[in-house]
């Protein structure tokens, strides 16, 4: 990947593991300046930063801040706006669980709603209007195929999902004119993907596990079998590559849109 975003800063929610952090080790092979987030400890957060300056990014940061409470949002925000106003933000944190309605938690509803959706709400708040005095600006959300479909005992992570996708739209909208075909404008989209293969999905796996009494293989196997017509698991680094081809110029009239990763998934 050639220098495609030198001279652009990205900020990455919840970059730590999983598909944030291949996303912010993409931005970064590609040249961006990043400011890298997530609940990483001191230790794990220096070995992240060096990692992305070895992959290619001028300049990296780690911000922390619990994305359930607003004041931790509102310092990582003034801090991230004073490290430097990113032209690319991604809204990639999230949290899963699984019950039916009846059994989920006050506080499961209230987490999840948090970091998957308000926390999106937040970000872009900050950060649009200074994407529209650029002319340029990237949001990208990271929703699911449960931001357009629903499955059972995901009630929390399904509503937030579909209104990451309702909130993805209209800020779109609000932004569609801002800058122009040269200077890139500002997009906000939302990438739908399937199973990844990624530690968020491994208390699913166990689950299948043991209801089946087979290896792991054979229980992400029969995930697959139900939801995912490709039989294949997607990897975070194709997500990435996705992500840093919606941050180039000539992605400038893609916006508003939910783009399934789902191997057919939402197709049938
Ligand atoms: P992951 O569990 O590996 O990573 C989640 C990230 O969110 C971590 O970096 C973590 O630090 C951060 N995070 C969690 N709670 C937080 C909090 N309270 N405050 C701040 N940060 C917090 O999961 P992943 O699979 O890489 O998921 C990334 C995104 O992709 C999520 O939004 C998830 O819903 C979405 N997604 C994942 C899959 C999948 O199959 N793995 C499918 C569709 C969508």
């Amino acid at each position: 990947m050639s220098a495609r975003l030198s001279g652009k800063t990205a900020f990455i929610t919840g970059s730590e593991r999983g598909i944030g952090k291949s996303i912010a080790l993409a931005m970064a092979k590609a040249g961006a300046r990043v400011a890298a987030h997530g609940l990483a400890d001191p230790v794990e957060a220096q070995a992240l930063v060096e990692e992305l300056e070895q992959a290619g990014s001028p300049d990296a940061k780690f911000f922390g801040g619990d994305l359930r409470n607003l004041a931790d949002i509102d310092s990582l925000m003034t801090g991230v706006l004073a490290w430097g106003a990113p032209n690319v933000l991604v809204n990639n944190a999230g949290i899963q669980h699984t019950d039916p309605i009846d059994s989920i938690t006050v506080q499961t509803w209230n987490d999840i709603i948090a970091v998957n959706l308000s926390a999106a709400f937040h970000t872009m708040r900050y950060v649009l209007p200074h994407m529209a005095r650029n002319g340029f600006g990237r949001v990208i959300n990271i929703a699911s195929v449960h931001g357009l479909v629903g499955s059972v005992h995901k009630a929390p992570y399904v509503a937030a999902k579909f209104g990451l996708v309702g909130l993805s739209k209209v800020a779109a909208l609000e932004y569609a004119a801002a800058g122009t075909a040269e200077s890139g404008g500002v997009t906000v989209n939302c990438i739908c993907p399937g199973w990844v293969d990624t530690a968020l999905v491994a208390p699913q796996v166990a689950e299948r596990r043991a209801q089946l009494g087979v290896s792991t293989e054979e229980a992400i196997e029969a995930m697959l079998a139900e939801k995912q017509p490709s039989r294949r698991l997607s990897s975070p680094d194709e997500i990435a590559r996705l992500a840093v081809f919606l941050c180039d110029r000539d992605a400038h009239n893609i916006t508003g849109s939910a783009i399934p990763v789902d191997g057919g998934w939402t197709a049938q």
